[in-house]
């Protein structure tokens, strides 16, 4: 299948609606958030530059993301398609992206916009819990994305965390860097007659039917 790219503001539902890709069509799902996370566990320079940066929402230097993205989109699993989400995240990225595909071999696929109101983002950055054992996503302020008991897992009963940039003014920080730089890479991509635009202010379920619509041919 080709290779699917999304692009949305923070907690438009990527991680979620890439998570749904994932368990109808095996392919890997590459989220440079869920990498740098595992990186700022680590007890290096790396790892404290790394946490310090997501806690504040900006972004972390384009260096680091290149080698981890170039190094994950060679392994075997990415050969017949792939989902990247929260890559690239400004110009220099989306040039530095089309170099690696070219260098790969690879097409850059379908790259689907999310576009979601600000309003909606705020109440769901909030409400966003996940997974420490599986990394399945949560909403407690939607009752059709509640945990079924209160900070367990429904999937494999681990514990429910939240992120330390979930909250208003990271997001702030989070949506305002989102506006300046990585809106732009939406012409990017229009220009290269690849962009894909759905309404996001929808249901989980209906964004996954505009994005299955999209993804199956
Ligand atoms: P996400 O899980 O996609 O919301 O990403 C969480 C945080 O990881 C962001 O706020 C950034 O600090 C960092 N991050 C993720 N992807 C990138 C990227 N491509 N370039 C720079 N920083 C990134």
């Amino acid at each position: 299948m080709k290779n699917i790219m999304f692009i949305a503001a923070p907690a438009a539902g990527k991680g979620t609606q890439a998570e749904l890709v994932v368990q109808k069509y095996g392919i890997p799902h590459i989220s440079t958030g869920d990498i740098l996370r595992e990186i700022s566990k680590e007890d290096s320079e790396i790892g404290n530059y790394v946490a310090e940066t997501l806690s504040s929402g900006k972004l972390v230097k384009d260096e680091i993301t290149y080698q981890l993205i170039e190094d994950r989109l060679k392994k075997d699993d990415c050969k017949n398609g792939y989902i990247i989400d929260g890559f690239p995240r400004n110009i220099d990225q989306a040039y530095e992206y089309d170099r690696i595909l070219e260098k790969l071999g690879y097409e850059v696929g379908n790259v689907i916009y999310i576009n979601v109101d600000k309003n909606t983002l705020e109440k769901r950055i909030t409400g966003r819990r996940i997974c420490e054992d599986c990394n399945t996503i949560y909403n407690i302020n939607d009752k059709n994305s509640s945990p079924q008991v209160e900070s367990i897992c429904d999937n494999c009963g681990g514990k429910l965390y939240q992120r330390s940039d979930d909250n208003l003014e990271s997001f702030q920080t989070r949506y305002n860097t989102y506006e300046e730089k990585t809106a732009p890479i939406i012409e990017h991509y229009k220009k290269q007659g690849v962009l894909k635009e759905i309404d996001g202010n929808d249901s989980v379920e209906n964004i996954f039917k505009k994005i299955d619509e999209i993804i199956r041919d």
